[in-house]
């Protein structure tokens, strides 16, 4: 067995995870009155959040009439009906209040006229429910949104008495014997020591997986962890198999360009320069939801209508907007188009491709954020001591297709919400119990495995293989023959992490040691993508299905709820949460408003 010495730290919670949810939550719960700690891989202000550019989006009305219930119906109709009802109810009441209070706390929102926080149409966001033209819901903060987020909450959460554990390696979760979450087990990388934490409650906030496929907008360090620490813990993960294509994605790259550049006017056009989303989405155009223009943009390229020399990508227009109005609302995107594709956007479009960018899936939860793990008699039966907030979570307000500008809410609304639920659940009055040495042991033989590891495969190369693997066969268009070839390939690369070679064997700053253990977190969230996407025998949301090309309520109206043991998954699934949280009589909305129908725009 390894011998590592530890130091333990006690606390009510400790949240794993810096990035908007985590520090939403952080925050929460410290002013709960709750002893908290928040652990962080990297810098609390260098999380992906950080990278989000378009806005997020609440029905302020700041610019032309909006309502709560509109924003619900756009977030049902874009889920393609797999959203829990509750969750996304909630989510659209609460907006508001947490873009005020993030208006509060000191977020620098873009402003109008008139002093109130600027909002910009973004795909998916209607009026009416859907029978009335697009809506200015997303409040932005010119095209750095995330970046005045999270800097803000940063602050707010060193006003309150939060301890944070800064470039510290969340390891795996301590499980009890009887399925209990009593901590986490961490490694800090610039010393090399060992930290186990002690916790009434772990709240996992370590962002999505995007770093599971070749292309991604997505940061580096968004490598699924929390997903990885469940699924050794026993844990499930739900509806993996949607993965979120942002359709502008700089070509080459990778790197985003935000909706809010069609939101504000821009527009697509192919190799015969049609605006051709006229074509596949009348009423909406380019402002159709991401899975709906990522597909039309696909099938230009197939249809042999791309652009460049391989006719293999799209342009996105901007140069007809006044370059005064690029400058004030969308001056990153502007830089991020000299540096990475040499474009100047007042001159010359933007050259673009569909590009893997959030993940629907993830830890399920109820819309508290508590963890779930449902069995035959409870579908929602949560995991005592455990939380999920953020894209880790999958609460479900996503279901198979989230719109533009829904998760930089989803962070604060599900983060307060978790901190709100601790408050009821977590008593600081009593000790916590000791954490299970067992389950430390089992945490730190797998890390010293690894750190020890003489295989064959150097980590790089196993990432890459599955990366291409991923990009290849669970991508925009899937069919019965990629997936099943798919499932085959990844199920051989899972295998090969048994065979790893890591070559730096020290504690300090060890990189190869931290890239292996991300990979152990990337593959169950990799193979339960793949195999969720290969079982689910409809087209739903972001799981296009060639061979099965309708969405099939009857048989597949139903979250996908995977579990992950080494190289094999299982699949079970669990019924979609179908009743709002209040009733039209009660001032809720119309249950026929939200019927399932026909997904067009
Ligand atoms: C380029 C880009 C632009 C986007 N723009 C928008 C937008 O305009 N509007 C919108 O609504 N959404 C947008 N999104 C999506 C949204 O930004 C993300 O879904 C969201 O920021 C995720 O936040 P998070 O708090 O869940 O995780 P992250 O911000 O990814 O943070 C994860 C945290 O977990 C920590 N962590 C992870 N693993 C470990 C571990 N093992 N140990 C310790 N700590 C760990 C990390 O250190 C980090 O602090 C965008 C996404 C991208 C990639």
């Amino acid at each position: 067995m390894a011998e590592y010495q530890y130091e333990t730290h006690e606390y009510d919670v400790v949240v794993v995870g810096a990035g908007g949810a985590g520090l939403r939550a952080t925050l929460g719960m410290a002013e709960q009155g709750l002893k908290t700690a928040c652990v962080t891989k990297v810098f609390p202000t260098r999380s992906h959040t950080v990278a989000a550019q378009g806005g997020i989006a609440a029905s302020l009305s700041n610019m032309g009439q909006d309502h709560w219930q509109w924003h619900m119906y756009d977030t049902v109709k874009g889920s393609d009906w797999l959203g829990d009802t509750d969750a996304m109810e909630y989510l659209a009441r609460e907006a508001p209040k947490a873009v005020y209070e993030l208006e509060h706390y000191g977020v620098p929102f873009s402003r109008t006229e008139e002093g109130k926080i600027y909002q910009r149409p973004f795909g998916g966001h209607t009026t009416e429910f859907g029978e009335g033209p697009p809506v200015q819901r997303t409040c932005a903060a010119a095209d750095r949104t995330g970046h005045a987020i999270l800097h803000t909450l940063y602050g707010q959460s060193l006003k309150h008495n939060a301890e944070f554990y800064i470039e510290y390696f969340a390891i795996d979760l301590i499980m009890s014997d009887d399925g209990v979450c009593q901590g986490v087990v961490c490694w800090k990388l610039d010393d090399g020591t060992i930290h186990v934490f002690s916790a009434k409650m772990v709240v996992l906030a370590t962002g999505g997986y995007g770093r599971a496929y070749f292309s991604a907008t997505s940061a580096h360090t968004c490598t699924g962890d929390g997903g990885g620490m469940v699924a050794r813990a026993g844990l499930p993960l739900q509806d993996m198999e949607f993965v979120q294509f942002h359709p502008t994605g700089i070509y080459g790259a990778g790197c985003l360009i935000t909706e809010g550049a069609r939101g504000e006017g821009g527009y697509l056009t192919n190799s015969e320069g049609e605006r051709f989303m006229e074509r596949y989405a009348p009423t909406y155009k380019d402002l159709a939801p991401r899975d709906y223009v990522s597909r039309s943009m696909t099938m230009e390229i197939r249809e042999g209508r791309g652009v460049g020399a391989e006719g293999d990508h799209i342009h996105l227009n901007l140069s007809h907007l006044p370059a005064e109005a690029l400058a004030e609302r969308l001056p990153g995107i502007s830089e991020s188009a000299k540096i990475f594709a040499g474009v100047d956007v007042t001159k010359e479009p933007i050259p673009v491709l569909p590009t893997v960018h959030y993940n629907m899936g993830g830890i399920p939860t109820n819309y508290w954020g508590e963890a779930l793990n449902p069995t035959k008699d409870d579908p929602n039966a949560t995991v005592p001591g455990l939380m999920a907030v953020g894209e880790a979570g999958c609460a479900s307000v996503h279901g198979a297709n989230r719109l533009g500008s829904n998760s930089l809410i989803d962070l604060v609304v599900f983060g307060r919400a978790a901190a709100i639920r601790a408050s009821e659940v977590v008593d600081p009055a009593t000790a916590n119990p000791e954490p299970n040495k067992a389950s430390i042991d089992k945490a730190l033989d797998r890390f010293d495995g690894l750190r020890h590891a003489q295989g064959g495969v150097p980590t790089a190369e196993l990432r890459l293989e599955m990366q291409k693997t991923m990009q290849a066969d669970a991508a925009v268009f899937r069919t019965s023959k990629t997936l099943a070839e798919g499932v085959e390939k990844m199920t051989k690369i899972a295998a090969k992490l048994g065979d790893l070679h890591v070559t730096d064997r020290s504690m300090i700053w060890n990189t190869d040691l931290m890239e292996t253990l991300e990979l152990t977190n990337l593959m169950p969230n990799a193979l339960a993508t793949i195999v969720g996407a290969e079982a689910r025998k409809e087209s739903r949301g972001a799981h296009a299905h060639e061979d099965f090309t309708e969405r099939d309520d009857k048989k597949w109206r139903k979250h996908t709820i995977a579990r992950v043991d080494g190289t094999k998954v299982k699949l079970d699934y669990r019924p979609v949460v179908v009743d709002p949280l209040t009733t039209e009589a009660e001032g809720g909305i119309s249950l026929k408003k939200i019927a399932p129908k026909a997904r067009t725009f």
